[in-house]
Formats: structure tokens, C-alpha cells, sequence
């Protein structure tokens, strides 16, 4: 079974992904967080990411590994679940995400590592293009400062020293690469359930789910 839950950044997907993940006995891939080991490859290879240099990162994605499994990301080998959170990363997993092949390659990587399992996956596109006959969709915002807030806290809570005016600003930027980039734009699937979390608890968002998905009789 296949759960996608799509949605702006900072709406607060990957923590509502985890907690259902955990509740349903269901494995969670965060695919957000391969465009990050993208971008943090390009970061180590000195490579600015821009369409002018679409050629030389095509040409390190061939010798690019990355994987997902146990809740963490690998990049080439190596767990860097704990490198990839940084504002400049963030910036630049949005950025390496609008270009074709390397969307082309994390989608094949998302769709096999998701076969013949019972799977929540969190991104942008997963009910529009990674999956889009999953079982359950859900498409999850909240305001532009409710997710500045939220990423802002969960950024200084992990000890980084950040300013909330900047915060917001990269998720203004991000929100705007992310859905009007050509390939995949973030947008809603028409099937897929709308929940704006801006006055909602977390209890209340995973309820949700839990409650629309519990409504079938699939589970
Ligand atoms: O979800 P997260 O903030 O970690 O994602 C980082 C960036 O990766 C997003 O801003 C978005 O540009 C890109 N992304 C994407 N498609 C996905 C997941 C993430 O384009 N399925």
C-alpha cells in the first residue's frame, strides 16, 4: 500500500509521515531528502547548481549513489542523514530538483525502493507523478509564517543559530521554485485530500489521516 503526502515546505510532512509510519507499521521514505544528498554532493564537488551547469551535474550523477532505508539517507555509501538539514542545502535540493535528470533518476530510485512494501512516502510530486494511483493522498499546508515558525524551531532546536526573517524568506523562495518549475511543480493531485495544519496540532493532523484512511475498508 502506498500513502503520498505531498505539500509546501515546512507544512510539516515528514514529522506527520514519521508518526503514521511508526502508528501503521509502515515503512517512511523521505524523498526530500535525496534531492538533499544531490545538493550536498554538488556542495562537495564545488558545484554550483544552475542550468548552465546542467552537463556537469548530469555527469556526477553517474558516479552518484544514493539510497534510503531505515530512515536514513546514504549519499554514495554514507549515511549523511545528519548533513543535509542546512539552509544553504535546503536552497539547493530545490534548485537541483527542477533539473530533468536528476528528477528522471530519484523518481526510478523512489518508485524501486517502494515496490512490493507498505510505504509513506513524503515530497512534492509523489501523488502527481511518483505515485499517482497511490492508495491515500493527502496534500498538506498551513501559512507561509506557520511553516517559517515551525521550520525556524525545528532548525534552532537542533542547535543551529538561524534568523526567522531568513527562514522565511528561503521558504518564500522555495515555494517559488517548487511550483513554477517546469518539470513536476508542486500542486495538489485532484484526488488527493486537503488538509491545512495552520490551527491544528500534530495529534490532530495525524488523526486525520488516521481517520480518513481507517474510513476505508482497506486497512
Ligand atoms: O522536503 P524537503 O524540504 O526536504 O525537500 C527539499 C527540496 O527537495 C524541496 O524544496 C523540493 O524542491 C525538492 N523536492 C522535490 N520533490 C520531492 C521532494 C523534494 O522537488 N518529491
Amino acid at each position: 500500500m502506498i500513502i503520498a503526502i505531498d505539500g509546501p515546505s515546512g507544512a510539516g510532512k515528514s514529522t506527520v509521515a514519521r508518526l503514521l509510519s511508526k502508528r501503521l507499521g509502515f515503512e517512511y521514505i523521505d524523498t526530500g531528502a535525496m534531492y538533499r544528498a544531490i545538493a550536498y554532493k554538488a556542495y562537495l564537488c564545488n558545484i554550483e547548481i544552475n542550468e548552465a551547469n546542467e552537463h556537469v551535474i548530469d555527469e556526477m550523477l553517474k558516479t552518484t549513489a544514493v539510497d534510503y532505508y531505515n530512515n536514513n539517507i546514504y549519499l554514495d555509501n554514507k549515511n549523511v542523514e545528519g548533513l543535509i538539514r542546512d539552509e544553504h542545502i535546503s536552497i539547493g535540493a530545490s534548485k537541483v530538483s527542477a533539473l530533468k535528470n536528476v528528477r528522471a533518476k530519484m523518481v526510478e530510485l523512489q518508485r524501486k525502493i517502494a515496490e512490493n512494501k507498505n510505504v509513506i512516502l513524503d515530497g512534492r510530486d509523489i501523488g502527481t507523478k511518483v505515485f499517482p494511483n497511490a492508495d491515500f493522498k493527502f496534500f498538506i499546508t498551513a501559512s507561509e509564517k506557520t511553516r517559517a515558525a515551525r521550520r525556524y524551531e525545528q532548525l534552532t532546536a537542533s542547535g543551529m543559530t538561524v534568523e526567522f526573517e531568513n527562514v522565511l524568506s528561503d521558504i518564500k523562495l522555495r515555494d517559488k521554485n517548487d511550483t513554477t518549475r517546469k518539470i513536476s511543480p508542486l500542486k495538489k493531485a485532484e484526488d488527493a485530500v486537503l488538509i491545512d495544519t495552520t490551527d491544528m496540532s500534530l495529534d490532530e493532523v495525524v488523526g486525520t489521516i488516521v481517520n480518513a484512511i481507517g474510513g476505508s475498508d482497506v486497512l
